[in-house]
This record gives structure tokens, C-alpha cells and sequence, in this order.
């Protein structure tokens, strides 16, 4: 059995991990990267949409149950980088407002128990890190900033320009997404030396050229090579976290890898691994100081489960569409509501364009009904494609919890209105620019069992507060319960807002590395 020990270990290595490993290492403190995958691999079959929509190649094997015995596979992704591998990679921050008490229809988001300004200079900080293109003062729900973004927007292509032109022309505000791609434009053109360049194959795909600004790319490999104070284990998986006699601190990790049992320890312990897999994990780690699990006194680790009510949208437009980059527009004038609903609807924007591989893997003899000429192949070159996302309430019944040994993740859909109305806006908005297409629903995209499989926006199963009765997490993201033990990916969310959350985690993650750093005196 090998033990050792070290300044900090990190567990899991997607954004929430590695931009915390990113921030500590220039400190020649020992760390510790234990991640239960390998690296992806860098093949073309990344690029083909049946291997990795239809057949699911890159996703987890795991089985889970939800609450009435059904089983299905969750959307994760267990690899260098995390479920950032495959990511979209549009990187918003949440807007003020969503910082504080929002009423919806179905009941409140809560307040965070931190304002916007704290986390302001930190969103900087992760849009510059993760080369988060975009353009300050277009989006009309975008929170102050103190600084520009470093890199200029991703150029839309001509339809998508024109579908921007139009929307304009309805009284909208359509916005170039603020997007993480390594790549360089001039004029709008690609740059011979840009690594990353336009391909169809980029929104959910894993990028063979490594230019997704995913955390592996852009946090786990230059570190690594920086920085010979850091080390990474693969196939690292850890099974259990073990507690001091007196409960108060994590004496020891347990970890499997490449089949052997092995233990590790370090003065303190950051547990990424993804909120529902952090959660998982303090809940097996349950001791005599612990019963219900590690930091769990409250009962609240693994509840309020929050993931975004989600749908993608392939429009069929009349004309072709032969965008090739198409994940360029975003849409939020009915963020917070819309002339007939007092309450928030959500976000708008465009995702990767429709492959006609995908639309046969969606089976579902409905479109048929609608298009019934139409091959697919002409379907998906006359596609044009959108993703809407509404804020999913914290709920305590919404939970990820063991039953045994099985995984159970119990789901309550609630604010569902809201979803329902962004959709009738976009089919409104579409009609009012002459284009009238035809509306099909796809849920491949979102993994083959949404929606309780829709992992893909995960949040809240350890929140953080200043109430240890009620929360799991102090405000450094240290669990209430115990001293060196610290959770930085979505766990903590109070509540997810309807911007995508990785930009979030990035943030949080670089603000609790800081509060490590004084703590370590580095
Ligand atoms: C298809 C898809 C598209 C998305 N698009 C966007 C987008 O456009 N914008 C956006 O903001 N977000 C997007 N997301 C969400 C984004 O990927 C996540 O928010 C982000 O990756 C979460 O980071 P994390 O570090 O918290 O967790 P993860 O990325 O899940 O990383 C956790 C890591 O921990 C490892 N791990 C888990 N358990 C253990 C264990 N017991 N021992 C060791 N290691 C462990 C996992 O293997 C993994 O590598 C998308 C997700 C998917 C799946």
C-alpha cells in the first residue's frame, strides 16, 4: 500500500479543481491531482457525431436509479479536464440579480450569502485564464465588469449575422457568446497560426486539436510542465474520505488506482469531482463522528440538486444554412421576463449545428410526422440550431443519495412554465424575422435520458453559507464540520441563475485557492 503525504491533494481535475491546482502551484507547495479517468484520447473519431452522441463513446458506464427504480446513464464525463473535455464552452457570468432573491412563478431563488462584487475581479480573472472571447455592452442583462474581455468575439458567420441583423430589426439584443476557444481571428478570418480553427464538431464534442479551452488544456498541462511541485495521478479513483479520531479533519484518502488499493494525506483536502459526484463521495465516506457523511450534520449534502431546465431546439429554416461555427449568438432579453410574464424565462443561444447522424440516433417518429420527405441529411444542411436554458429552483427533495450500494437521484421537475414560454419567444422571434421554421426537439445532445440523465449542468448538493444548520460549506467553501477540507466545484451554488455555470466554478475555485494560499502562508 503506498501512502504520502503532501501540502494539498485535489480531487477530480475539471475546471472546479484544476484552476484551483492552476493558482496554487507557483507557490512551491506540494499538490497533489488524483482524477479517476485518463486523458481523452486525440483521435478524428472525436469528430464524428454518431461515436459520440449516438454511441456515447466518452460517456461514464455508470448506472444510477432514479427514485421509482428506473435505471439510466448520467452525462458524465470521467477524463483529464472533466466534463470540460466536451463542454460548449460558452463562459457567462451570472448577472447581478441572480445574486439575490428572485422570485419565478414555481417559488424563489435564493439569495447567495456573497454579492456579485465579490466574485467580480474573480470572473475577470477566469475569462482571461480560460481566453474567454467576447464583447462587453451588446448582451443587456450583462453584469458590470471592470475590465474588457482580453480577446475580441468569435465573428458570426454570414446566416448568423443576418439571423442577428433581423433580430436586431425586432427591437432585440442579440450578443456575441462569450466563448473559451483557443482561437485567433483577423478581419474575420481564421490566422494561419490560430490553434484552433472553425469546424462543425466543437459544442459537446471533445476537440482533438486542443483548441477548446477545457481545463486540461488550459490548466492540468501547463502546470504540469511548469511546475515540478505538482503531480498527477490518473486512474486515480478515490473511494473514501477518512476522518481524525475527533472528526474535526481528514486524515487520510482512499484511494484505487489501476487496480491496487493506495493512501494518501495532506494538510488539506479540495474535493472537485462535480457536484453530484462530490456529494457521492462525502456520503460514503460516512464514519462514528460523521454518520450521515462527512460534513453532513445538516443533512443537506446531496440536496438541492439543481441543473437547468434545458431543451435544444433544432430549427428546420427554409433556406440551407451552411454555418459552420455556429456557436456565436446568445439571446437574453427575456432573462429576468417577458411583456406577458412578470417572471424569468431564461437564456437563448445558438449550440452546434445538427449532424444528420444525430437526427437519425434521435428515433423519434414525431419529426416524421412533420417532415415526412425530408432525408435527414437535408434536414441537418437546412438546420439551424438553439439551446434554451431556464433556472431550475433549489429543492431539498431534488437529492443524489445511496440506497445500498446504488445510486439514487431523485428529481422533482419544478418551473417548467418558464422553459415552456422560451420557447414559444424563440418560435415568436424566428417568425418575426419572415424565417417560420419548423421547431423539433432533440435530447441527444443533453444525454439520451434527460431529463433526469441531463447531468450536464450540475449544482447545489453542497451549498455554501454562513449557517452550519442549513448549509454544508462556510463562505471560504470549507465544510462547517471540518478544517482542511474544502469542495470547489458547483456544490456550493445557493442557486444556478439560467447562465451556463462553468465560469462560475472557475471563478469561486481561483477566490477559495487565494483563501488556501493565506492559509498556507504562501
Ligand atoms: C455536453 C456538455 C456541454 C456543456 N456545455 C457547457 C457550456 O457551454 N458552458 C458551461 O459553462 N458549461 C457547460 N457544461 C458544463 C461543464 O462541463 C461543467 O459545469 C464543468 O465541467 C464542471 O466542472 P467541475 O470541475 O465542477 O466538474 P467536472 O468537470 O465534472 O470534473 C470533475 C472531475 O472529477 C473526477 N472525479 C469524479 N469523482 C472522482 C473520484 N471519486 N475520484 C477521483 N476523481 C473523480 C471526474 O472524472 C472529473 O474529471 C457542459 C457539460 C456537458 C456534459
Amino acid at each position: 500500500m503506498t501512502s504520502d503525504h503532501y501540502d494539498v491533494i485535489v480531487i477530480g481535475s475539471g475546471p472546479g479543481g484544476a484552476s484551483l491546482a492552476h493558482r496554487l502551484a507557483p507557490t512551491g507547495k506540494r499538490i497533489l491531482m488524483l482524477e479517476r479517468g485518463d486523458y481523452l484520447p486525440r483521435s478524428l473519431i472525436n469528430l464524428d457525431a454518431k461515436a459520440v452522441f449516438v454511441d456515447a463513446i466518452y460517456q461514464a458506464k455508470d448506472t444510477w436509479y432514479g427514485k421509482d427504480g428506473r435505471e439510466f446513464h448520467p452525462g458524465l464525463h470521467y477524463y483529464v479536464g472533466g466534463n470540460s473535455k466536451v463542454y460548449g464552452a460558452a463562459l457567462f457570468r451570472l448577472r447581478e440579480r441572480d445574486f439575490g432573491v428572485l422570485q419565478h412563478a414555481d417559488g424563489l431563488s435564493p439569495a447567495w450569502p456573497l454579492g456579485y462584487d465579490t466574485f467580480e475581479p474573480y470572473y475577470c480573472q477566469a475569462e482571461a485564464l480560460f481566453h474567454v472571447h467576447g464583447q462587453r455592452g451588446e448582451d443587456p442583462n450583462e453584469p458590470r465588469s471592470s475590465k474588457p474581455f482580453v480577446y475580441p468575439p468569435v465573428s458570426h458567420e454570414p446566416r448568423i449575422q443576418e439571423l442577428s441583423d433581423n433580430l436586431a430589426k425586432e427591437g432585440l439584443h442579440p450578443f456575441h457568446l462569450p466563448m473559451g476557444v483557443l482561437l485567433d481571428e483577423k478581419n474575420g478570418k481564421v490566422t494561419p497560426t490560430s490553434p484552433c480553427f472553425r469546424y462543425d464538431a466543437f459544442d459537446g464534442f471533445p476537440c482533438p486539436f486542443n483548441g477548446k479551452a477545457d481545463a486540461q488544456v488550459i490548466c492540468v498541462d501547463p502546470t504540469l510542465a511548469a511546475h515540478g511541485n505538482f503531480t498527477l495521478l490518473t486512474d486515480a479513483y478515490v473511494s473514501k474520505l477518512e476522518t481524525s479520531l475527533s472528526g474535526r479533519s481528514i486524515s487520510r484518502v482512499l484511494v484505487t488506482r489501476e487496480g491496487q488499493e493506495e493512501q494518501y494525506s495532506a494538510d488539506i483536502v479540495v474535493v472537485a469531482c462535480g457536484a453530484l459526484s462530490s456529494a457521492l463521495l462525502l456520503l460514503r465516506s460516512a464514519n462514528e463522528r460523521h454518520p450521515k457523511g462527512l460534513a453532513n450534520g445538516s443533512d443537506q449534502v446531496g440536496r438541492n440538486y439543481m441543473r437547468h431546465n434545458m431543451s435544444v431546439v433544432m430549427a428546420i429554416m427554409k433556406e440551407p444554412n451552411p454555418t459552420v461555427f455556429q456557436k456565436t449568438l446568445g439571446v437574453s432579453d427575456y432573462y429576468f421576463g417577458a411583456p406577458d410574464w412578470a417572471y424569468p424565462l431564461g437564456l437563448i443561444q445558438m449550440c452546434g449545428k445538427t449532424h444528420a447522424a444525430e437526427i437519425r440516433g434521435e428515433e423519434l417518429p414525431e419529426w416524421l410526422e412533420w417532415l415526412p420527405n425530408m432525408p435527414f441529411e437535408k434536414m441537418a444542411e437546412h438546420s439551424m440550431d438553439f439551446w434554451l436554458q431556464s433556472e431550475d429552483l433549489p429543492r431539498p427533495e431534488n437529492r443524489i443519495s445511496y440506497d445500498g450500494d446504488r445510486v439514487v437521484l431523485d428529481i422533482h421537475e419544478g418551473n417548467l412554465e418558464a422553459a415552456t414560454r422560451l420557447k414559444q419567444r424563440l418560435k415568436h422571434m424566428l417568425n418575426a424575422t419572415g424565417a417560420h421554421p419548423v421547431l423539433l426537439d432533440r435530447r441527444l445532445y443533453l444525454g439520451k435520458d434527460i431529463p433526469i440523465g441531463g447531468t450536464s449542468h450540475q449544482a447545489g448538493t453542497a451549498r455554501f453559507g454562513t449557517n452550519p444548520a442549513s448549509s454544508v460549506l462556510d463562505l471560504d467553501c470549507k465544510a462547517h464540520e471540518l478544517d482542511n477540507l474544502y469542495v470547489t466545484d458547483a456544490s456550493f451554488f445557493p442557486s444556478i441563475g439560467a447562465v451556463n455555470p462553468t465560469l462560475t466554478i472557475i471563478a469561486n475555485a481561483l477566490r477559495v485557492a487565494d483563501r488556501i494560499k493565506e492559509r498556507l502562508g504562501a
